[in-house]
C-alpha cells in the first residue's frame, strides 16, 4: 500500500490510497477533481473508490467530476451523512469492512464534527478526516464533548501507536502552539513544534502522523495530564474535552 497525498484549496489534503499489487486506487474526501484526475493519470492507477469521511464540501466538491470521468466508481460514505453525499453508492456503517484491490478497509464511526462522520482504518494507516487532525480535533458542529472523547480516546487511541494519521487538514503549527500553552514543558511538544514550524516554512506537509505521536502531544488526546486539567479547571474526560475545545474556539 502506497499513499499519496495531494494538497487541495490552501490546506486541504487528498489522500491517494494505492493498491500497488492490483493497481487499485481509492481517493478520500476529493476536494479537487481536476487536480485528482490529473495525479490518477500520472500514477496510471484504476480509481475504483471515493472515501468520504464527512459531507463537508470541502471534502467532497470533487466527487462529480470524478464520476464524469471515471466509470464505476463505488462512494462510501457514512450511513448518517450519506443523503447529504451526492452519488453515494455504499452507505456504510461502524465495523464494516470493504476491499480496495487487495487491501482491507474497516469503517470506525465518530460522529461530532458531523453526525455521520467515518474513519477509513487500513493496515496501519488511518484516515480521520476532520475528526483528529495532527495534535487538535474537528468542531463539534453536529456533536457534542462525549462524542469525540469516545472517538479519540476510546476508538482510536486503542490503536496500534504505530499507526499512521492521514488528516484532512494542515493546522498543526497553530493546533501545536495551542497545545503548548496548555502544557509548556512538555518536551515532546517543543519538538514537535519546531520540527512542524521548519516543514511548513519549507513548503512541507506534517501529515502524517502516528497515534503515538498524538498521544503525547495532542491535548484532546491527553485529558489526564495534570496540566490540561489545571488549564481546563475540569477533571472529568467529557468536561475536560469541551474546555478545551472552547479554549481552542477562542485561541
Ligand atoms: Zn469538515
Amino acid at each position: 500500500m502506497r499513499v499519496r497525498q495531494i494538497p487541495c484549496l490552501g490546506d486541504n489534503y487528498c489522500h491517494l490510497i494505492i493498491d500497488e499489487e492490483t493497481g487499485s486506487a481509492a481517493i478520500v474526501d476529493p476536494a479537487n477533481g481536476p487536480k485528482i484526475a490529473a495525479v490518477l493519470h500520472d500514477e496510471k492507477v484504476t480509481l475504483t473508490h471515493i472515501l468520504c469521511t464527512h459531507h463537508h464540501w470541502d471534502h467532497t466538491g470533487g466527487i462529480p467530476h470524478l464520476l464524469d470521468e471515471f466509470a464505476d466508481l463505488q462512494v462510501v460514505a457514512g450511513a448518517q451523512d450519506a443523503e447529504r453525499i451526492k452519488g453515494t453508492t455504499l452507505a456504510v456503517l461502524d465495523g464494516q469492512r470493504f476491499a480496495v484491490g487487495e487491501l482491507e478497509a474497516q469503517v470506525i464511526d465518530v460522529p461530532c464534527h458531523t453526525r455521520g462522520h467515518i474513519a477509513f482504518l487500513f493496515d496501519g494507516a488511518l484516515f480521520s478526516g476532520d475528526t483528529l487532525f495532527v495534535a487538535g480535533c474537528g468542531r463539534f458542529f453536529e456533536g457534542d464533548a462525549a462524542q469525540m472523547h469516545k472517538a479519540l480516546n476510546l476508538r482510536f487511541a486503542v490503536l496500534p501507536p504505530e499507526t499512521k494519521v492521514y488528516c484532512g487538514h494542515e493546522y498543526t503549527v497553530s493546533n501545536l502552539r495551542f497545545a503548548q500553552s496548555l502544557e509548556p514543558d512538555n518536551p515532546a511538544l517543543r519538538a514537535k513544534l519546531l520540527w512542524a514550524t521548519a516543514q511548513c516554512e519549507a513548503g512541507h506537509s506534517t501529515v502524517p502522523s502516528t497515534i503515538g505521536e498524538e498521544l503525547t502531544t495532542n491535548p484532546f488526546m491527553r485529558l489526564n495530564s495534570p496540566e490540561i486539567q489545571a488549564a481546563t479547571g475540569a477533571t472529568r474526560p467529557v468536561q475536560v474535552m469541551q474546555r478545551l475545545r472552547e479554549l481552542k474556539n477562542a485561541f
